[in-house]
């Protein structure tokens, strides 16, 4: 088993429920077991600013899927729960984002690993500080990276 590192968002609709959909689905599917989740925050959008704000949280999961297959199904769950792709970064029910593979680099057509915006994300770094505070991402600790941050930016909705 691998582990690995997912990130998801929402901000249409109710956002609660398709995280917690999405979560569930990862959680069924035989080739990934989940391991620990972060609180649930709120979070302003990043990229294309003008729309509604967005809920995220981040998951470990153990995978026996290659980083290929644990794309596909984070983009059928995305598809399942209605996803349209529209504008880059705009509005979207549900984004399911793989962030780190182990401590594997990897640049294809269709994957980036490690994510590559996510050392620049609060919504990204702050709960992945949560879980795994000591995890070194680029040559700093997620609890470093999550210091270069204003922590008024997100608020916490959640406990898990
Ligand atoms: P974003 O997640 O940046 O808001 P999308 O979810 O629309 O945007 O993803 C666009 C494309 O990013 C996907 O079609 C996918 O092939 C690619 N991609 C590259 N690296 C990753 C990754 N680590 N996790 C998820 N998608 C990725
Ligand atoms: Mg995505």
């Amino acid at each position: 088993m691998k582990n690995a590192y997912l990130g998801l968002g929402s901000n249409m609709g109710d956002k609660k429920r398709y995280l917690y959909d999405a979560v569930q689905m990862l959680n069924h599917h035989e080739g990934i077991r989940i391991i620990n989740s972060s609180s649930l925050y709120e979070t302003m959008p990043w990229g294309y600013v003008d729309q509604d704000i967005f809920m995220n949280l981040v998951i470990q999961i153990e995978t026996s899927l290659s980083p290929e297959e644990l794309l596909d199904v984070c983009q059928s769950i995305e598809n399942r729960l209605g996803r349209v792709r529209e504008v880059k970064w705009g509005p979207r029910v549900i984004d399911v984002d793989i962030l780190l593979y182990e401590d594997q680099n990897l640049i294809t057509d269709r994957l980036i690993i490690p994510h590559p915006h996510m050392i620049n994300r609060d919504f990204v770094m702050i709960p992945l500080s949560e879980i795994s505070p000591q995890l070194v991402i680029k040559g700093k600790t997620a609890i470093e990276w999550a210091q270069t941050f204003n922590l008024d930016a997100l608020k916490k909705l959640s406990n898990k």
